[in-house]
């Protein structure tokens, strides 16, 4: 745990207050109500302080494009000029800050960082990254049925990666200032102010009361996933998930921890010049792997949905010490065809000395 260099407290009526300050201190991102008849929410850059909503379950989408746009170029070339113009530094812009982000996101977020820091770095997602200010909000149950953050060890924030981390504490948000710049983020507005002992006291019965509000469900030594993917990797479990899977991609869009992109080239409809960009893209979709020579490394729906779950538990823990899925279930929700990461990890377990590797 990060040893919080200040704590604060701020009144939930004046959450609004807050939200207007910060919103001239950055470009603030936070979460949203989509609908009032059925709740989902997404992140949204903020401009009615109104509008953000921290009573959320979850939302559809991760807050990852704030530091991984959906569609970035790359370079930009011009035919008549015969010159091209590399886009290899983040343009400048202002402080952005991600509002609200629940304790699985953040874990995410550092996985990001550490496989984007790897080999060769990528320093637009990188130079974005340093400039995103986290305020994030600790959890205090499963956001649904779906969720298995606690099995992953993300309902509890990690040790860095966030700036400030809020606690509902009843009519108020108790506020860990973990950074230099969260000094910056609460400044001296005077609705924020030192905690009392009252507030601390009430603020850790609180932790100690949300620990058992999460139920642990994957009943399985998560340590050994990857063991549990090289027993099974030729488990018929494989070919049940490839023939529901209709490869629509959706699980790997809606996953906070996938980066893979798509690099194209675009001319302008003048012809005379255009754009290299890079797009985010899909190991679920059927060209991912295609390669020249109409050679294609995971033809089958199975091999694809495979790779998928190893690329969550099993190769990043053996590269990075890391998992790769924070519990968050948004793949689950998302599948149209009703494949559940949940269920998958608990079928490796369960049939982990089923079918050995021949
Ligand atoms: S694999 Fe699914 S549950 Fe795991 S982090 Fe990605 S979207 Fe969330
Ligand atoms: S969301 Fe479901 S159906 Fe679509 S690619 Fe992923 S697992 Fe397959």
């Amino acid at each position: 745990m990060v040893e919080a260099m200040e704590y604060r407290v701020l009144l939930k009526k004046d959450i609004r207050v807050w939200v207007e300050w910060l919103m001239g201190k950055g470009e603030l991102h936070a979460p949203v109500a989509k609908s009032a008849s059925h709740p989902q929410y997404q992140f949204e850059k903020i401009s009615q302080p109104d509008t953000v909503c921290l009573d959320y379950a979850t939302t559809i989408l991760p807050p990852k494009q704030c530091v991984q746009p959906v569609r970035e170029t790359l370079i930009r070339f011009d035919r008549v000029a015969n010159q091209f113009t590399l886009s290899d530094q983040v343009p400048e812009r202002r402080l952005h800050i991600i509002f609200g982000i629940h304790t699985c996101d953040i874990h995410a977020f550092n996985f990001l960082n550490t496989v984007m820091r790897d080999g060769n770095a990528d320093t637009q997602f990188l130079a974005r990254s340093a400039n995103t200010a986290i305020i994030g909000l600790r959890c205090r149950q499963h956001c649904d049925d779906k969720s298995f953050c606690e099995s992953m060890g993300t309902n509890e924030p990690p040790d860095t990666g966030y700036d400030i981390l809020m606690t509902d504490i009843g009519d108020r948000y108790f506020l860990e200032l973990a950074t230099e710049r969260a000094a910056k983020l609460v400044d001296d507005l005077s609705c924020i102010p030192h905690t009392g002992d009252e507030d601390v006291v009430k603020w850790r019965q609180m932790l100690a009361d949300s620990k058992k509000n999460f139920d642990r469900r994957l009943s399985i030594n998560i340590e050994e996933l990857p063991a549990y993917c090289e027993a099974n990797y030729h488990s018929p479990m494989w070919d049940v998930i490839g023939k529901k899977c209709v490869a629509c991609g959706s699980c790997t869009l809606v996953c906070p921890t996938c980066y893979c992109f798509d690099i194209r080239d675009e001319l302008d409809m003048s012809l005379q010049g255009g754009e290299r960009y890079r797009v985010w893209d899909s190991c679920q979709l059927g060209e991912f792997a295609a390669v020249a020579g109409g050679v294609n490394f995971r033809r089958d729906r199975r091999d694809r949905q495979r790779h998928r779950v190893h690329r969550k538990v099993k190769y990043p823990k053996e590269r990075y010490n890391l998992f790769a899925c924070v519990g968050c279930g948004r793949c689950s929700r998302a599948c149209i065809a009703d494949i559940q990461m949940l269920d998958i990890l608990r079928q490796l377990g369960a049939k982990s000395h089923e079918f050995q590797r021949t």
